[in-house]
């Protein structure tokens, strides 16, 4: 069954009217007609099956039947990861999702690169993404972020695995081995590295946790994509319960 990501608050016998990008998506691509059934999700009020209703030519409304599945959420982890060109950071965001991210902070950097980053787009790749996957949520995606001021405000408790391809590093799943759960995040730099400034800033923040993802330099997508991996199974729910 089609599963939507929605905001609204989802309560038994309540009807959403949807955004005309969903209204579409759901009449015109995947061609549903009234009375068809779709999940709907929105990060708080777990799993809902919904009966679609057309409305007028284009529109379309959800009337909610039954909650299917009680709201759970995937480890609290976070992607911090420096602007890279468009199509790679859209890339990195989709497989945030699918990895299980629960949030994607854009990182500006000394060689950041990138052109204006569009937030609200990064969050519908985001949102989509999460649809396929059978989440519960979506990863928040935050606006970019000086590095300088992100680190700054570090929070105590939240280790960061910060992903260093200048070799100095233990490889990653040694380095997580004996470390626990709960929030952690995981920093990835620019496509062309971090400056040795911002290098010697991140490795002085109390809470960093320098690894190697292996003797290739990775570009920043794959870097994500298997930091991500690597996380998962050393601590998060790639590791049996
Ligand atoms: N500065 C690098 C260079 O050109 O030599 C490339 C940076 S790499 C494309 C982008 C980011 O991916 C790095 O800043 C790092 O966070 C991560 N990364 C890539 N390969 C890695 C590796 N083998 N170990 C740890 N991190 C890696």
């Amino acid at each position: 069954m089609i599963r939507l990501y929605v905001t609204d608050d989802l309560t038994a016998g309540q009807a959403i009217v949807l955004p005309e990008g969903q209204a579409h998506y759901l009449r015109h691509v995947m061609r549903l007609a009234g009375g068809d059934q779709v999940l709907a999700f929105n990060g708080r009020d777990g799993e809902w099956r919904a009966r679609l209703e057309a409305v007028g030519k284009r529109g379309a409304a959800l009337a909610l039947e039954a909650r299917t599945r009680a709201q759970t959420l995937g480890p609290d982890l976070d992607l911090v990861v420096a602007l890279v060109k468009r199509a790679r950071l859209e890339t990195i965001v989709e497989k945030a999702a699918e990895l299980g991210a629960r949030r994607v902070r854009l990182a500006i950097t000394e060689r950041t690169n990138a052109e204006r980053t569009n937030a609200q787009r990064l969050s519908a790749i985001a949102a989509e993404a999460a649809e396929q996957t059978g989440r519960l949520d979506a990863p928040q995606v935050v606006p970019p972020e000086k590095l300088d001021r992100l680190l700054a405000d570090w929070p105590a408790d939240r280790p960061l695995m910060f992903c260093d391809e200048a070799g100095e590093a233990p490889p990653a799943l040694e380095a997580l081995a004996g470390q626990s759960g709960g929030p952690w995040a995981i920093l990835i730099g620019p496509e062309g590295g971090f400056s040795p400034a911002e290098r010697a800033r991140i490795r002085g923040l109390p809470q960093a946790v320098p690894v190697s993802l292996g003797p290739r330099i990775l570009r920043a997508d794959t870097a994500a994509i298997s930091a991500l991996t690597l996380w998962q199974a050393a601590l998060g729910d790639l590791k049996r319960a």
